[in-house]
């Protein structure tokens, strides 16, 4: 998209071990401000003995319009080789918001976020 090129790499807070999802998700994050979506970014599992959102949780929630996004890196490959209990937690998530109506969004792009942002908000 026009205008998200020079966006930084970097989402400032974000965690050293972003990946590399974290250009992409960057550049995501950069546009779900543009389009002045209220959002917030999610860190799933633990560090140390910090516990953060449940295995499975996706990167970003957006509060208005509300969706899920699962930001993926468009090779498919995840930076440490994402393990089977995460990627079965992220199905069962995806699954029960299907079930629940939730919309969860499998993001390897960023024109499929503001895609989906307008669809959203088109329904309202
Ligand atoms: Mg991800």
């Amino acid at each position: 998209m026009k205008g998200f090129k020079d966006c930084p790499a970097t989402v400032p807070g974000a965690h050293p071990d972003a990946g590399t999802e974290g250009p992409l998700q960057a550049r995501i994050c950069s546009a779900l401000d543009a389009m002045g979506v209220w959002w917030m970014r999610l860190n799933s599992g633990a560090r140390g003995r910090v516990r953060m959102a449940p295995r499975g949780t996706p990167d970003l929630l957006c509060v208005d319009p509300y969706l899920w996004i699962e930001v993926k890196r468009p090779d498919g490959k995840g930076k440490r080789g994402k393990n089977d209990q995460t990627r079965i937690a992220q199905e069962a998530f995806r699954d029960r918001a299907k079930r629940c109506g939730v919309t969860v969004v499998r993001a390897e792009s960023v024109g499929e976020v503001v895609a989906a942002v307008n669809g959203a908000r088109a329904k309202r």
